[in-house]
C-alpha cells in the first residue's frame, strides 16, 4: 500500500489532481441538482466503506469553501454483524473533529431470523437500514441525506436494470424517500470509482470490510462489474461516454408512450425538432482515453449534458 508521506514528487502531483478531480466533480453534481442549499443540515452515511469515508472528506472541503453555509453529521448504523469493529468509526471520526451519531439496531439477527438459510439477506437487510437511516434523518433535523453511490455504480445498476428487470433505469443524483418526507443525495455521482479506490488509499481511510454479514456479493451485479471493468480496458472512454448518455436522453427515440406521446404524433409543414433520424448514423463521438482526461475535461464532459 502506497502511503502519502511515500510519494514522490511525481506521484504527490497525480495525487492532488486526483483530489482536485474528485473535489470538482463532487461540486459540480451539487451544483449541477442543487443538492445542499443554504442551511441545509445534511446527514452523511458513512459505512466504513472507501466511498462514504471519501464523500464524507470532500463534502468536508466543500464546506469550508462553498459560498453557503450548511452542516454535516455523520451517521453509522451499527447492525451488530459479528465481528464489526465498532470503535473504528468513532475514533476516526474523533480524530478529524467531525460530528457524528452511532446509531445500533441489530438488524443482523432480524435477517438471520427471517431469511431462509443460503438465500440472500440484502434486500431486506436494506430495507431495515433504509427505515432506520430515514429515521434518524428526522430525529436529527436533517434536510438532506447523502448515500455514496458513485458513477459506477449508477451504470451497474442501469444494466442490472436493463439485463434483469427490463427496464431503462438508473440510480439518481437526487431523490426522494419511498416515504415522501427525505430528501437523499447521492454527491458522488459524478465520481469514478476507480478514483475514489485510489483516493481512499492514499488516505488511509480505516475502512471497514463489507463482508461481515457473511452474506453473498450479488451475483449479478458482480457480474455487471466485470463486464463494465473489461469495457474499460478494452475501450477506453467506453464507461465516460455511457455515463454521458444518462445525462441526455431522447424520449421521442425511446419506445416509452408514457413518456412520449407517439400516440398524437402529427406530421406539420416546417421541420420537426424531433424528427425521424431513423436512417442516420447514430452519433458517435471517439472514444478518449480515460488516462487523457484532465480534471477540465472531465467537467466538460459533466456539463456537456
Ligand atoms: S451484504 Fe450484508 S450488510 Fe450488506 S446489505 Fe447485504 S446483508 Fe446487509
Amino acid at each position: 500500500m502506497t502511503r502519502l508521506e511515500d510519494l514522490t514528487a511525481k506521484q504527490k502531483y497525480a495525487f492532488n489532481k486526483l483530489q482536485k478531480r474528485l473535489r470538482r466533480c463532487a461540486g459540480k453534481a451539487i451544483d449541477d441538482f442543487n443538492m445542499i442549499e443554504h442551511g441545509d443540515k445534511v446527514m452523511v452515511c458513512l459505512s466504513g466503506g472507501k466511498d462514504s469515508y471519501a464523500m464524507l472528506d470532500i463534502l468536508r472541503y466543500l464546506q469550508k469553501v462553498a459560498p453557503i453555509q450548511f452542516e454535516l453529521v455523520a451517521v453509522n448504523l451499527d447492525q451488530k454483524q459479528p465481528g464489526f469493529p465498532a470503535h473504528v468509526l468513532p475514533a476516526y471520526l474523533d480524530s478529524q473533529g467531525v460530528d457524528y451519531k452511532i446509531v445500533t439496531e441489530d438488524t443482523y439477527s432480524i435477517v438471520k431470523e427471517k431469511i431462509p438459510e443460503g438465500k440472500t439477506t440484502c434486500s431486506l437487510c436494506s430495507r431495515l437500514r433504509r427505515g432506520i437511516l430515514y429515521r434518524t434523518a428526522t430525529e436529527l433535523g436533517a434536510t438532506k441525506i447523502a448515500l455514496g453511490h458513485h458513477r459506477d455504480d449508477m451504470l451497474e445498476t442501469l444494466f442490472l436494470n436493463m439485463f434483469y428487470g427490463g427496464k431503462l433505469k438508473s440510480m439518481p443524483p437526487k431523490l426522494v424517500s419511498d416515504d415522501g418526507k427525505q430528501m437523499v443525495i447521492r454527491p458522488l455521482a459524478y465520481c469514478a470509482e476507480k478514483d475514489l479506490e485510489r483516493y481512499a488509499e492514499l488516505m488511509e481511510f480505516p475502512i471497514i470490510p463489507c463482508n461481515l454479514c457473511g452474506s453473498q456479493e450479488n451475483l449479478q451485479r458482480k457480474v455487471i462489474k466485470q463486464m463494465l471493468q473489461q469495457w474499460d480496458k478494452q475501450y477506453p472512454g467506453r464507461i465516460e461516454n455511457m455515463a454521458r448518455a444518462l445525462q441526455s436522453v431522447t424520449p421521442s427515440h425511446l419506445a416509452d408512450p408514457a413518456l412520449f406521446n407517439f400516440a398524437d404524433l402529427k406530421t406539420q409543414e416546417h421541420p420537426f425538432e424531433d424528427g425521424d433520424i431513423g436512417f442516420d448514423q447514430p452519433d458517435i463521438r471517439p472514444p478518449q482515453n480515460p488516462a487523457d482526461i484532465d480534471e477540465e475535461q472531465i467537467v466538460q464532459i459533466v456539463q456537456l449534458s
